[in-house]
């Protein structure tokens, strides 16, 4: 039986009951292929239902304002693809009347849509053989056909697509996409894989080196940065910013301001203030008036690429004017996910507003 033969066989018998395999819409796919990525499935799925529940079309996301789809969003993480998506629906919805294109260069020249996402919403949507490359991916074909060159640099990266491509290239391409994509994240696991219950086990040629690959990319340690943020209160409400950074675009988050150390940086930035004075120019930047009060507590926070060390202080408001980009919310409010803020926020919140 050929490798392909042997997944396929093994996914029907297999695959997880996950509420987007129910679906060829591709634009339901879409929404899942994004929030997957970098997300576990389990976090994923009551996201993805009430995301669909909520815009079960693309014309029905693309008439949504940013707050209200960065709202479904908040406490997946990754704003930026919920960002990218809605670009990218109100472009079919625009260009090609709310039809997600079956043409694969026209899937890629949506916004947001590169050649994972493609891939998968044309092998699984359209029953095309397409290709795709996930992490899953990556590491099943790194083992089957032991590749020791790292993940990341060009050589290996275009070995796994050719692999990947002549393996999508036959029947069922969506379910071979799939079912590699489900041997990796159950049986061909990063630790101990499951050999003795592989399909591929006969073809495998990396099978007794399995825990070695693939071979990781070269990872930069973590950043350490301290960052100074701002709970403004008055009345019971607290006043948000809508970030501009590239950090947490287009959400909304407390007035805060790295510090230090003085290297390049995603959130606003002046190098070397005091913790204090950062505050103070994280309301000035914001346009609030207001009067710094005490340090309310210091937390940690660990993204991929950075740990932030946060000093949450507490302020009394004076003045400012509600605009575009700033508001005075109920913190209850942030409990309904009517508005977008991130994780970050919400944390520094439950020390500033106790
Ligand atoms: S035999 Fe082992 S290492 Fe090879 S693909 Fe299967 S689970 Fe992965």
């Amino acid at each position: 039986m050929t490798i392909r033969q042997a997944l396929l066989d093994w996914y029907d018998a297999n695959q997880r009951d996950l509420p987007w395999r129910h679906t060829r819409d591709p634009y339901a796919i879409w929404v899942s292929e994004v929030m997957l990525q970098q997300t576990r499935v389990e976090t994923v799925i009551p996201y993805w239902e009430r995301f669909l529940a909520r815009f079960p079309t693309p014309a029905a996301l693309a008439a949504a304002t940013e707050d209200e789809v960065l709202g479904l969003w908040s406490g997946l993480g990754y704003y930026r693809r919920a960002r990218l998506l809605h670009r990218g629906v109100r472009e079919v919805v625009a260009r090609y009347g709310g039809e997600v294109p079956e043409d694969r260069d026209a899937r890629l020249a949506l916004p947001g849509v590169g050649k994972y996402t493609a891939g998968a919403i044309g092998s699984i949507a359209f029953d095309r053989a397409e290709p795709i490359v996930d992490g899953n991916v990556a590491r099943v074909l790194s083992r089957v056909h032991r590749i020791e060159t790292p993940l990341g640099v060009a050589q290996t990266e275009q070995r796994l697509w050719e692999e990947a491509a002549a393996l999508a290239e036959g029947p069922r391409p969506g379910a071979l996409n799939q079912a590699l994509m489900e041997l990796g994240a159950t049986v061909c696991t990063p630790r101990a894989p499951r050999c003795e219950a592989c399909p591929v086990r006969s073809a495998c040629a990396g099978r007794d080196v399995a825990e070695r690959l693939p071979v990781p990319r070269k990872k930069a340690a973590p950043k350490e940065v301290s960052v100074a943020a701002v709970v403004v209160r008055s009345g019971g409400r607290v006043w948000l910013a809508r970030g501009q950074s590239a950090l947490y675009g287009g959400l909304w988050s407390v007035p805060m301001c790295e510090h230090a150390p003085a290297q390049a940086s995603l959130l606003e930035r002046h190098e070397g203030l005091p913790a204090d004075e950062a505050a103070r120019s994280a309301l000035a930047e914001v346009g609030i008036v207001a009067r710094l009060g005490a340090v309310a507590g210091e937390l940690e926070h660990v993204l991929t690429h950075r740990r932030m060390r946060v000093r949450v202080y507490r302020a009394s408001h004076a003045r400012a004017e509600a605009h575009e980009s700033l508001r005075s919310v109920d913190p209850s409010e942030l409990e309904e996910g009517e508005i977008g803020v991130s994780k970050l926020t919400r944390r520094i919140l439950a020390i500033g507003v106790s």
